[in-house]
């Protein structure tokens, strides 16, 4: 309980910093790739608590990474930060933190700064991750690719959720695109001589309709036309199609991949036209979890003031880079309720009233301190890993 105090009375020093972090965020809300004014007012701000800053990282110019290495040989804890908002979802169309952004990137700053300011309570390196552009590309998957996370031993993020949940499942997605080439003929004089992609793209989503049937019921398969030929004369020569496939794991992601390329293949087939494919943006992987962190990360909420927590895998599911995170490194990845007066969701226009509001700041400050609890029990029980 001593510890409790001690860790409480140093984040109520620093609390009003932290909610200035997340109105700053919210107020300025950039699209992914676009986190320009985020990405500089974070790394001021740890550079100002004594972090050393790379950044921009990773060859991308909104992430960067933040380091406190007391001696390589401890145990190093990371938390991610986003700040990406989503398109539409301000009062004239214009971009807005409808997902809470705004907030993991407070959570996160918060949780490795008031860490580095109990240094002689906590004996291991702290590190804080900018990650860009989580809503579209997915920036932790380069930064997986190229072993950012090699010698950290533990990630921590916490996300707006519709509940306290310690087992939130994300799904596995690949993205695909395919373009199918054909040849253009008069449709109405000369349709012998037309070879039709648009065709093409209608018998894969037949066959992809067809295949829904034999999945398993956590498969999601949500596809779009993005050309489908110019004029209704014309045989369309170029048609494509956009696909997003989700499973809850990557083994059987991968299997459905194959089937959804068989399908492509066939309607190639069927049509005499030419197929390419390609993934048109990164693959996120399902996420994690480990047994021994939930618990700790439990009973840590439970000391912050976070008494309702559910381990419910859900019935729905959306995909994170998150996943791939935790695919290679030990990943702590918590949803927090935020318990608004209205029941809203992430991605509604609604939670945009509360993601600036004293319920959001409370539940900052409770993740928080159950993030920095966290690592600091872990940095107690573990020598180097
Ligand atoms: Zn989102
Ligand atoms: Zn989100």
């Amino acid at each position: 309980m001593e510890l409790l105090e001690n860790v409480k009375s140093v984040l109520e020093k620093y609390s009003k910093e932290f909610i200035r972090i997340n109105d700053f965020i919210f107020d300025n809300p950039e699209l992914g790739e676009e986190e320009f004014v985020s990405s500089e007012y974070l790394v001021n701000v740890l550079k100002n608590h004594g972090f050393e800053v790379e950044y921009p990282f990773c060859s991308m110019q909104t992430a960067f990474k933040a380091s406190i290495i007391k001696d390589a040989s401890l145990p190093t804890i990371c938390f991610l930060a986003e700040y990406d908002a989503l398109p539409g979802y301000g009062e004239k169309g214009e971009a807005a933190h409808a997902c809470g952004h705004n907030w993991i990137a407070a959570t996160s700053l918060g949780s490795g700064i008031l860490l580095s300011k109990l240094q002689s309570i906590y004996n291991g390196n702290i590190v804080v991750i900018g990650t860009p552009a989580e809503e579209t590309v997915g920036g932790k998957c380069k930064m997986v690719e190229d072993g950012v996370f090699n010698d950290i031993d533990f990630v921590f993020q916490c996300h707006i959720g519709e509940k306290t949940n310690l087992n939130q499942k994300t799904l596995a997605m690949d993205s695909l695109e395919f373009e199918f080439y054909g040849r253009a003929a008069h449709a109405a004089c000369f349709p012998e001589d037309g070879i039709n992609a648009l065709d093409a793209v209608n018998l894969l989503f037949a066959g992809i309709n067809c295949l829904r049937q034999h999945v398993t019921s956590d498969v999601r398969i949500h596809g779009i036309i993005t050309n489908g030929g110019s004029a209704p004369n014309i045989t369309p020569d170029y048609a494509s199609c956009r696909f997003y496939i989700r499973a809850s794991s990557r083994e059987y992601l991968n299997k459905i991949y194959k089937k959804v390329i068989d399908c492509a293949k066939g309607a190639e087939l069927m049509t005499g036209t030419r197929l390419s494919f390609k993934n048109f943006e990164n693959s996120f992987d399902n996420v994690l979890y480990i047994k021994s962190l939930q618990e700790i990360m439990e009973k840590n909420l439970k000391l912050s003031g976070i008494e309702k927590i559910s381990y419910d895998l859900g019935s729905s599911a959306g995909s994170s880079d998150i996943g791939n995170v935790s695919q290679v490194c030990p990943t702590m990845y918590t949803e927090i309720a935020l318990d608004a007066p209205e029941n809203v969701k992430v991605h509604e226009k609604e939670i945009l009233k509360y993601l600036s509001s004293e319920y959001a700041h409370e539940k900052m400050n409770k993740s928080i301190l159950a993030m920095v609890l966290s690592a600091i029990e872990l940095s107690q029980k573990s020598n180097k890993f």
